[in-house]
């Protein structure tokens, strides 16, 4: 079988690749070892915060919401839900990092505004909010819906033709001199001279498999769902709340509430050890686990009633880079072939534009954002950065330091 294009991975990042190359005629053939969503996708919180460090990265959030929307329009399904966001300063280090979040939000033509604790604890009735000194508040952010942006995204790419695999691990890049030809299966090889590996947390093994350094780690992610309880009831348009100094964020869920945690110390994950059948959502944290108890004792200090409704765990696994931004585009060594992974907890958000980005690198096309934050060769040849046992700590600090206190 012979297409123009073959993606490896049916998580968001390929599934929107496949979606934007699908309008351009492109033949896309997308291959995924288990089924959609069997990765990192499918345990996602979905959580959207646009204002970013640069204007860059939020450009690429804002621009995926029209992406959104036309998915909704063509689907007639709910993927984003506008509950707008918060940020806690609870620690006066904070203060100033909350008062810049509203002027880079501003930079970017986002509506931020400061919130003193009465009025947080309005928007937020359910939230202990006498510590918050101030915070800042962003009407529309929210969250995209992990499993309807997924669907949407394979209904409109098998709508443009492309052929989706499942339950078809690729188990190498085929490479013929120095250029991508396919890839490999038990069921035999598929041909195509573009190969976009989209493996999510896989990334680094398949990378390793064609000779590549993929500077990627998974490691565990657990947050909790509280299940509905009229005693507490939680709006389904409550805001989004992100208390970096308890490592937490909340959003709500179906009249409970998600929160998930960065604790300091994640576990990290050898994705080569598990085998075909794993589907991460199989994964059960265990109640007396430290992450757990992590979560359990912060998010009690920031909802205290939860002590009194009964809530899941959920557990995941996401990918991590030494910096914290993802590692999308070609290394040098191979023709044809792409990565796009590393997303570091924004994976579903960061997608929809994503998409766009690697259909053009793919197709050869200029791109309309900087590249250089997220260019998957930036650490070609760079000392410290080509050994596992270099990496992992690298990409542990990152996760430990994405929320946490102020360090100066
Ligand atoms: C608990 C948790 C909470 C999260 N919360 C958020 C959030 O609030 N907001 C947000 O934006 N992001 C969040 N994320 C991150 C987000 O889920 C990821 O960034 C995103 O899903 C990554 O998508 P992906 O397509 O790159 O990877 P994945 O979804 O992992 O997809 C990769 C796919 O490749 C397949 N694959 C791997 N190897 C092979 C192979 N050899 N052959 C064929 N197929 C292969 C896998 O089966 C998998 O389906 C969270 C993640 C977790 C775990």
């Amino acid at each position: 079988m012979t297409t123009d294009v073959i993606i490896v991975g049916g998580g968001v990042a390929g599934l929107s690749t496949a979606y934007q190359l699908s309008k351009h005629g492109v033949s896309v053939t997308l291959v995924e070892r288990q089924q959609l969503g069997a990765g990192s996708t499918g345990q996602a919180a979905g959580l959207l915060g646009q204002v970013r460090k640069t204007a860059n990265a939020t450009r690429m959030l804002v621009d995926g919401l029209p992406i959104v929307r036309e998915l909704e329009a063509e689907t007639g399904l709910e993927i984003f839900v506008e509950t707008g966001s918060v940020r806690l300063a609870t620690a006066e280090a904070r203060v100033e990092d909350t008062r810049n979040h509203v002027r880079l939000g501003a930079g970017s033509e986002l509506e931020v505004s400061l919130l003193g604790s009465e009025e947080t604890a309005r928007l937020l009735p359910y939230m202990k909010s006498d510590d918050v000194i101030l915070a800042s508040h962003t009407p529309s952010d929210g969250h995209i819906l992990p499993h309807e942006l997924t669907m949407s995204f394979a209904q409109m790419a098998r709508r443009n033709g492309v052929t989706i695999l499942q339950n078809r691990p690729v188990r190498d890049v085929i490479i013929d001199g120095n250029c991508a030809k396919g890839v490999r299966t038990d069921e035999g090889p598929l041909y195509a001279d573009r190969v976009l590996l989209a493996c999510g947390p896989w990334s680094y093994v398949m990378a390793e498999r064609a000779g590549q350094v993929l500077q990627t780690v998974g490691m565990e992610h657990v947050y909790l769902t509280s299940q509905p309880d009229d005693a507490y009831p939680v709006h389904r348009m409550s805001p989004a709340v992100r208390d970096y100094d308890g490592r937490i964020y909340s959003r709500p869920e179906a009249g409970g509430l998600i929160v998930g945690i960065y604790e300091e110390d994640p576990v990290i994950r050898d994705m080569r050890e598990l085998n075909d059948d794993f589907n991460m959502s199989q994964m059960r944290a265990a109640r007396d686990s430290s992450a757990v108890a992590y979560l359990l004792e912060s998010a009690l200090l920031r909802f205290p009633f939860l002590e009194n409704v009964k809530y899941t765990v959920t557990q995941g696994i996401m990918t991590f880079t030494p910096n914290g931004s993802a590692l999308s585009g070609t290394i040098p060594g191979i023709d044809g072939l792409f990565h796009t992974a590393g997303f570091c907890g924004h994976g579903i958000v960061q997608s929809p534009t994503m998409g766009v980005i690697m259909s053009q690198l793919i197709l050869g096309e200029p791109c309309a954002y900087d590249l250089n934050a997220v260019a998957a060769d930036r650490y070609v040849g760079a000392a410290g950065y080509q050994d596992r046992r270099d990496i992992e700590p690298k990409c542990v600090t990152a996760y430990a330091g994405h929320y946490g206190p102020v360090r100066r």
